[in-house]
């Protein structure tokens, strides 16, 4: 069954290359589980999620331009590719995990990159943040050489990566969504179609625009309340039962003794960093410059993550808002 599934998927990637009046020689390739696949980025976020893939039982080949990450993988049982064309030849299915959009136009379309040597009906998956128009030139490129480009960054952090649970928002043709889900099942648990390619990011950015403005505005009423004598752990229980709650205040409260178990009551060392949200909301200013859409409150939390950034806070949780705005207080 699943066989017959494969040669069907294989026949509409012959059809759509006939279809174009392209001449090239369709060798068939395969998606799904027990399949092969490159994985190229190999981080915080690549790393566990490539040895994910490892061990659902996929054949997996990596690269990374930091050799010590490749041999970690290596020893689990992945195969070294030498570039991303190497990692491009050996594979059907390429997810790239990179820092931002540079470095995933160099490994699509570099000199060396997936572009020189992916097979006619490759499917490739960009799980990294990057900005829309990217993924959408990406994916341009790659319908050229027949094969198909989807953007599907992620939410959840380190942890979820290495738990396998994290969430896809794809963005691509949707007939190919059932063969990008069957590989990102090994790696991540909700799944989610948004729309055509660019709209994984487009989601992923404006979520955490909208994260990045809850968490200024929690740390501000919280930093207030503080200094207006309150105790924090009170004033949390409150906002928590009326209509300021939100994620970062319930959940992720950055004043640290609040809750336990949060970056905010360890020193804001672990999950998010300030650096990371500082970058995705200048995706989100780009993105709103170009549609020429307002956001206000998202360009100037953009400008608050550049000054922490600057000021010694790129490395710690951006929750560390908060002692960045109750340290500013203090110098005065
Ligand atoms: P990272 O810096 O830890 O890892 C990136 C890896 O890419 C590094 O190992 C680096 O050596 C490698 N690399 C850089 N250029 C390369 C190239 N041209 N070819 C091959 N490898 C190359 O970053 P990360 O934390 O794993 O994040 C990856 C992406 O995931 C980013 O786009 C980030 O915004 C996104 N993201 C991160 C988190 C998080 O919590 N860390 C959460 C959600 C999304």
């Amino acid at each position: 069954m699943a066989a017959l599934s494969n040669v069907t998927r294989n026949s509409k990637v012959l059809i759509q290359v006939i279809g174009k009046s392209r001449t090239f020689s369709c060798t068939a390739v395969q998606h799904g589980s027990g399949k092969r696949v490159g994985f190229i980025g190999l981080g915080n976020m690549g790393g566990p999620m490539a040895l994910n893939l490892l061990n659902k039982g996929n054949s997996v080949t990596v690269f990374d331009v930091y050799p010590e990450a490749m041999s970690k993988l290596q020893d689990a049982g992945a195969t070294i590719g030498h570039s991303p064309a190497e990692v491009a030849e050996k594979s059907d299915t390429i997810i790239t995990m990179l820092p931002n959009s540079s470095h995933v136009q160099e490994a699509y379309a570099g000199e060396n990159g997936v572009f020189q040597t992916a097979k006619p009906g490759s499917l490739l998956i960009d799980s990294s943040t990057i900005d829309p128009s990217v993924s959408k030139e990406m994916a341009s490129l790659a319908e050229k050489k027949a094969m198909t480009f989807i953007d599907a960054p992620v939410s959840g952090g380190v942890m979820a990566a290495k738990a396998g649970t994290l969430t896809f928002m794809v963005g691509g043709p949707e007939k190919e969504f059932p063969n990008a889900k069957s590989v990102l099942v090994n790696v991540g648990k909700n799944i989610v179609y948004c729309g055509p390619v660019g709209s994984g990011q487009a989601a992923k950015i404006c979520n955490n625009m909208l994260l990045a403005i809850n968490m200024v505005g929690t740390a501000e009423a919280m930093n207030l309340g503080v200094r207006l004598g309150l105790d924090p752990k009170l004033l949390s229980n409150i906002i928590n039962t009326s209509s300021g709650r939100s994620w970062s205040s319930e959940i992720y409260n950055p004043v640290p003794g609040v809750l336990p178990n949060v970056p905010a009551s360890n020193n804001y060392e672990g999950g998010f960093g300030t650096a990371l949200m500082m970058k995705d909301l200048g995706l989100a200013q780009s993105s709103a410059t170009r549609s020429n859409s307002a956001i206000p409150l998202g360009s100037l939390a953009h400008q608050l993550y550049r000054l922490m950034s600057v000021r010694g806070y790129a490395k710690k949780d951006f929750s560390s808002i908060y002692q960045f705005l109750q340290k500013s207080e203090n110098s005065n």
